[in-house]
């Protein structure tokens, strides 16, 4: 189970631009105005700090997927 696609996820909150997904995760997360993930990333060398941010973001508005899917993984 690796972690493959990180995606900003508006479809029930919009991101409040609060940085505090780059703050955690600065290799994988921008805040220039919405979150966006980086480009080029090896998901794979971040996976806690994914899931940190991802737990930590105040509007569920980070989601991750595994092995190739689109499926969103956490809650
Ligand atoms: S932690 Fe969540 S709300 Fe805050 S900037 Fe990152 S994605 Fe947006």
């Amino acid at each position: 189970m690796a972690i493959t696609k990180v995606w900003l996820d508006e479809s029930e909150n919009e991101c409040t631009m609060c940085g505090a997904c780059e703050a955690v995760a600065d290799s994988v997360f921008a805040v220039p105005e919405k979150m966006v993930v980086k480009a080029g990333v090896d998901f794979s060398k971040f996976e806690s700090e994914i899931k940190e941010a991802a737990d930590g973001c105040p509007v569920a508005t980070i989601a991750w997927a595994v092995d190739g899917s689109d499926k969103r993984a956490n809650p």
